[in-house]
């Protein structure tokens, strides 16, 4: 049976993440997003289960116990995680998925999926990063220098990953994750039933 392709987005914070992944799923490719649930409180403008499932601890740890995530992690000081039925069902049903998590999850999934692709978004250079950053004005310049010192470390792990987009001009980013689910949908491993099909008549 075919079954649809699991792909992981990661990145700094100020990296574009958010903005790219809007775009690429707005457009007629397929590509499905993964809802993360989450014990972090809701943000102005986030709806949820859209942005999120919103979840108390309780019940998070009601989650963790009953195996419904299929990966979950503590990332400052809130728990995140992946519901596992939602995922299962998408990709059984041919739908490619996308989860938008931090490096440790995205490489917990990579040990129990070898078969998902990594993608990592990077800022042009790290002036650019800084730029972003204060052009925001979210914060105070201790969290942001913070930041960019967390962003430097979490960089070092792109290696880690099985693509990179630099996040330089947005549709260019979007095109490139467009251009990466479309060139994994041919892979040989994925056609075999296509190749016998062909061979058979
Ligand atoms: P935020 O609170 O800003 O929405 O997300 C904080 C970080 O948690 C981001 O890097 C985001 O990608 C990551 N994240 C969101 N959902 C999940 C998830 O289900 N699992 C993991 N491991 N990380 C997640």
């Amino acid at each position: 049976m075919k079954r649809g392709i699991l792909f992981v987005v990661s990145a700094p914070a100020g990296c574009g993440k958010d903005t790219i992944l809007e775009q690429a799923l707005k457009r007629d490719i397929n590509l499905h997003y993964s809802v993360s649930a989450t014990t972090r409180a809701i943000r102005v403008g986030e709806v949820d289960g859209v942005s999120y499932h919103f979840k108390t601890r309780e019940e998070f740890q009601q989650m963790i116990a009953e195996n419904q995530l299929l990966e979950h992690t503590e990332y400052c000081g809130n728990f995140y995680g992946t519901p596992r039925k939602a995922v299962e069902d998408m990709l059984s049903e041919e739908k490619n998925v996308v989860l938008k998590i931090e490096i440790e999850g995205a490489a917990n999934v990579k040990k129990m999926f070898p078969e998902a692709v990594l993608i990592f978004i990077l800022p042009p250079s790290m002036e650019e990063l800084s730029r972003r950053l204060h052009k925001r004005g979210t914060e105070d310049e201790e969290t942001i220098q913070k930041r960019l010192l967390q962003a430097r470390t979490e960089l070092s792990r792109a290696k880690e990953y099985d693509y990179v987009i630099v996040n330089g001009e947005l549709e260019k980013a979007v095109d490139d994750l467009a251009a990466i689910v479309s060139a994994e949908g041919f892979r040989e491993s994925l056609n075999t039933e296509l190749i016998d099909r062909i061979i058979n008549g």
